[in-house]
């Protein structure tokens, strides 16, 4: 080899070092982080979760009892009757003749129910307004820290409102969180207009040229009429300082089943529900009811709590979670 063959093999295998290493670090920057290198953390495993039970129903092949037995292990999970019946109904007819084929088949399906949502947070408002409702100990607070954390990461600079001033432990709670995480929290006297304090926390953003406001909301769901009322006042509010909100997100608890059903229904009563968060998916081995909410209530499922950690928000990614689902 002559001096010019060895500088141009060199300059190549150097060029093609500098592609390849800008590829694997976008390719990182570009993914969604998964703490523990999972969106679900184990949604399906363990006893009584949808993949044992089905490892089961399908384990001495596919027979008569097999679609009884396939829509009882649905229900266990939490996919609720509608869907269940649906579900098995369609995996069905298409006539699966071994074990493999109906598993398959019902992965597809799951697909399908879940495929059509849009996820992303649309945040378009200048500031954005993220009005988070929930009911008590569904994990709300904790939420909108890993939110605020999540979207700080992302270069944006957030605000929280403390609106829930019917607790006072609510406000002191996000504080200690604004303060871990340096986030101004915009709060107000103890049983004042919870209203109020969305609209300062609005206008302190944009006089601060702050991205994004996080409004926390009382969930007292014992005091239901007074609350639905106040979460329609802080939305019209809210919305009215800018035109609109750009999310309402609705936090739920993936270990109350069938009950999270109940809560979409109520909320969406006062305010229009834009997405989903479902918490504590780490501490499920069901989580079906992600396709129960989506299927009879037409909200989708956008981020998912799998975790007490602040990074342990992710977003929903529904291939995996399927996949998770049905792995047992
Ligand atoms: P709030 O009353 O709805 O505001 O609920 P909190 O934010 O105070 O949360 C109630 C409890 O649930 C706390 O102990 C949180 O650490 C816990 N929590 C919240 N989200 C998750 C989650 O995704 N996974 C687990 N395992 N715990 C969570």
């Amino acid at each position: 080899m002559d001096t010019t063959t060895i500088v141009v093999v060199i300059a190549v295998a150097v060029i093609g070092a500098v592609v390849v290493v800008t590829l694997v670090l976008r390719g990182r920057a570009g993914s969604p982080s998964l703490p523990g290198g999972s969106p679900t953390a184990g949604v399906g495993r363990g006893q009584g979760s949808l993949g044992a039970s089905l490892r089961q129903v399908l384990g001495s092949g596919v027979g008569e009892q097999t679609w009884a037995d396939l829509e009882e292990a649905m229900l266990a999970a939490d996919v609720g009757v509608d869907a269940s019946a649906a579900i098995v109904r369609s995996v069905r007819s298409a006539r699966p003749e071994t074990a493999e084929q109906a598993r398959e088949q019902l992965a597809r399906q799951l697909r399908l129910e879940l495929g059509a949502e849009a996820r992303e947070l649309h945040l378009v408002g200048d500031p954005s307004v993220i009005l988070v409702v929930g009911v008590n100990g569904t994990g709300k607070t904790t939420t909108i820290a890993k939110l605020a954390a999540r979207l700080e990461g992302e270069g944006k600079k957030v605000i929280l409102a403390a609106a829930d001033t019917f607790r006072a432990a609510a406000g002191a709670q996000l504080q200690t969180w604004g303060d871990r995480l340096g986030v101004d929290v915009v709060g107000g006297q103890e049983g004042g207009d919870p209203a109020s304090v969305a609209f300062d926390a609005i206008s302190s953003a944009r006089a601060k040229g702050v991205d994004v406001v996080i409004v926390d909301t009382a969930g007292r769901l014992h005091a239901k009429k007074n609350l639905m009322a106040e979460m329609s006042k802080i939305h019209r509010v809210a919305a009215g300082t800018r035109g609109a909100v750009d999310e309402v997100l609705l936090v739920l608890d993936a270990t109350a089943g069938q009950n999270g059903i109940t809560q979409v229904r109520e909320f969406s009563e006062a305010v229009p529900v834009s997405g989903i968060v479902l918490t504590k998916l780490d501490g499920t081995a069901k989580g079906g009811i992600v396709i129960a909410i989506e299927r009879q209530l037409g909200v989708p499922v956008k981020l998912v709590g799998v975790g007490e950690g602040i990074d342990d928000l992710v977003p929903f990614d529904p291939d995996r979670f399927v996949d998770e689902l049905l792995e047992g």
